[in-house]
């Protein structure tokens, strides 16, 4: 069973329908309706040891700094303003509270730069390991939050940044080589930037019509709009952005650039559609945010292709980039 199976089924019977909720299970955030014209924006992410982090690899306070950063990207996700935050921490057997200070003032620095204010949370004993949930609540204007579900035919897919820096970051972390070329993706890897400004910048233009964050891979996520939209879609590889000092360092790995670029995970890049009818007027905010397009959404579900440099069509499976049948991925 996939994890995505597991939340539908785990969900399945559950109430998960209000007047005031807008948008439930499924999104980045659920949406609830609030006073005075604001919505507001509710995630919750975990972060176990061993499993999204490793202490060998990160000290606690990028550990921390990370947790609450990726937390907030789901905001992002929806073009909304992070507000508050609540952290619940397991310490493992042999943790002293030192080691939960650290990760508190990784925490602090993200709270900072992303303007979220703490407002509770929950401390326990971990039979094993580490294990954080991190609850973040954001704001956004009514109606004005951007839902993995409102892309049509023909609107245009873009992303922001550089795609596949934070795979080749822990391609780096688990080789051992974080020297060189590689150091600056590490650095990607373990202390990721939610972009809060550019979803915001995307939600002011109103023109957007369907935004995720890339967390589990550019073409992963891209499916993840597709399904909620209905939709299928057509992207160039070639067209993706991604740091110029990636291929060296995916040659140093021996790690394969498509699989980093297309499936590497925890990017925290946004991914997002804008009506091809409002692409002239998009063109400033992309080019204020650093954007680029990449490709189309299409009619037909099954349609979902990556073509390579040279047009040629690069299988996808429902999972994600999958060319010529093997799994990508980090
Ligand atoms: P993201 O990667 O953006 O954090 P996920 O892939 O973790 O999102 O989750 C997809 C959707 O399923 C979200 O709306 C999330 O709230 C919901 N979800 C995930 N796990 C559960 C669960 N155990 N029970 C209820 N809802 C869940
Ligand atoms: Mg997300």
């Amino acid at each position: 069973m996939t994890e995505f199976e597991l939340i539908a089924r785990l969900t399945e019977g559950a109430p998960r329908e209000a007047a005031d909720l807008p948008c439930g299970v499924g999104d980045d955030c659920a949406v609830v309706a609030g006073p005075h014209g604001r919505d507001w924006l509710v995630t919750v992410d975990a972060f176990a040891e061993g499993i999204h982090f490793m202490r060998e690899w990160a000290n606690f306070r990028s550990i921390g700094r990370k947790a609450l950063a990726a937390a907030a990207s789901d905001v992002a996700a929806m073009g909304g303003l992070p507000r508050f935050y609540l952290a619940t921490i397991g310490l493992g057997p042999g943790d002293e509270e030192g080691a939960a200070g650290e990760i508190y003032s990784g925490m602090r620095e993200a709270a900072h730069e992303n303007g979220l204010v703490l407002v509770g949370g929950d401390t326990f004993r971990s039979p094993s390991g580490i294990t954080m949930s991190l609850t973040v609540v954001g704001e956004a204007g009514h109606g004005e939050a951007i839902l993995r579900s409102g892309a049509k035919a023909g609107d245009g897919v873009f992303v922001t940044g550089s795609l596949g820096g934070a795979a080749v970051g822990l391609a780096s972390l688990r080789s051992g080589k974080r020297g060189g070329a590689c150091g600056k993706f590490v650095e990607r890897h373990l202390e990721p930037r939610p972009r809060v400004a550019e979803g915001r910048a995307i939600a002011r233009s109103r023109l957007a019509t369907a935004m995720i964050d890339s967390s589990d891979g550019l073409v992963a996520d891209l499916c993840h709009i597709a399904e909620a939209s209905s939709l299928g879609f057509e992207i160039e590889a070639g067209l993706v952005p991604f740091d110029p000092d990636l291929s060296a360092a995916a040659v140093e790995l021996g790690i394969d650039f498509n699989d980093a670029v297309l499936a590497g995970g925890e990017d925290y890049e946004l991914i997002f559609t804008v009506a091809g009818k409002s692409l002239p007027a998009f063109e400033r905010t992309a080019k204020e945010i650093g954007a680029v397009r990449i490709g189309t959404m299409v009619g037909e579900r099954e349609r979902r292709e990556v073509r390579g440099a040279g047009g040629e069509p690069l299988a996808v499976g429902p999972g994600g980039f999958d060319h010529f049948g093997r799994k990508g991925g980090s």
